[in-house]
């Protein structure tokens, strides 16, 4: 095992934030750790890292300080240029700064961070900061590579390429990339293991909004018409045409009580089959033609005062339908 953690409870003020009794962690296996806000995804990356300490328990890790990365959300980057410090963790590491640099390079290309090489760090902006914090981790090829929501607040022009070099780095032997998202179409792309979190502890995971569908429409235009075998229909962006299962992030259906004049292609009617709560944010399930889930915040939820049986309309993007794969014909129908 790569990791292992017993009895783990890690309390804020008193406040129970994290509490895994038994979570084995396999080496050169990646995971993805997908929850709501302050479903503890941070705290455990933290205890990964050994940059923090359980309150009760024990995470058991084999290996040393120099086989474990974290790259925060937030990262703290040294006072020095981007390469210096991409370079820094190498040369901690023992690398030789001829080699360091034949590393660094390709990776800086990538991650389109080359021609801001001697810029210091100081002046970046946030996206530009991720991508410093993203290339300092994965310069590395530690055994376990820990990123804390590595594709949130980046810019969209460097997503796609960040995503392939995370799925690259997941893919090589003895390495684990162990990450955060609350995009579940990630977890699908990555390959990986999903672990869910809901307040602190792990459970079965729940793949929100997977719809199995036929996408028709013509590959001219941007925008297809996935219509499931419940009988429900939306809109989707993809250049995708036939068989395929697509999911819609939770987070990004909208609800309301009347239907709402905007941009959003799909304004789906339905109603409230029950509402659960996650951590910050609670669950509002919904029987539209199929069953959908919004994640609203508590907020909302006692400003809207939503109650099963209530009729609602679900508004989402048709860009916030993804396709998360194709299926060969004749699986359409589950
Ligand atoms: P996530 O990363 O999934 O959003 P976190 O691990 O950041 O969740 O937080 C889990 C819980 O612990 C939340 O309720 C959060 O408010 C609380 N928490 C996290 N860090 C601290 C801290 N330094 N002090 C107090 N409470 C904290
Ligand atoms: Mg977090």
């Amino acid at each position: 095992m790569l990791f292992e953690l017993r009895g783990v409870k890690k309390r804020y003020a008193g406040k129970v934030a994290l509490d895994l009794p038994v979570l084995d962690l396999p080496e050169g296996r990646s995971v993805v750790f997908y929850g709501p806000n302050g479903s503890g995804k941070t705290t455990l990356l933290n205890l990964l890292a050994g940059t923090d300490a359980p309150s009760e328990g024990e995470v058991l890790f084999a290996g040393g300080p120099q086989d474990v990365t974290l790259v925060e959300q937030n990262p703290y980057l040294f006072q020095t240029s981007v390469l210096g410090n991409v370079l820094q963790g190498l040369a901690y590491r023992g690398a030789r700064a001829e080699e360091a640099r034949r590393i660094a390079e390709p990776l800086l290309k990538r991650l389109g961070l080359w021609d801001l090489r001697d810029r210091r760090c100081a002046g970046l902006s946030d996206g530009e900061r991720r991508r410093v914090a993203l290339g300092r981790g994965l310069v590395l090829g530690v055994k376990a590579l820990l990123l804390d929501e590595p594709m949130a607040n980046l810019d969209r022009a460097y997503a796609a390429a960040v995503e392939a070099m995370i799925v690259e780095e997941a893919a090589k032997p003895g390495r684990a990339v162990l990450m955060t998202t609350h995009d579940p179409g990630q977890a699908f792309r990555m390959g990986a293991e999903v672990v869910y979190l809901s307040e602190g502890r792990l459970s079965p995971v729940p793949l929100w909004n997977v719809f199995h569908c036929e996408l028709t429409g013509t590959l001219e235009k941007a925008v297809k018409k996935a219509l499931l075998s419940q009988g429900a229909a939306f809109f989707v962006s993809t250049d995708t045409l036939g068989p395929a299962a697509v999911s819609i992030d939770p987070r990004e259906v909208i609800l309301s009580f009347k239907p709402i004049d905007s941009s959003a292609l799909n304004c789906l009617k339905g109603r409230v089959v029950a509402t659960a709560a996650l951590g910050l944010d609670v669950d509002i399930l919904i029987e539209a033609g199929c069953q959908l889930h919004a994640f609203i915040t508590l907020q909302s939820l006692e400003r809207m005062g939503l109650k099963p049986g209530d009729e609602v309309f679900a508004t989402f993007k048709a860009s916030a339908v993804k396709v998360i794969t194709r299926l060969p014909r004749g699986e359409a129908s589950s």
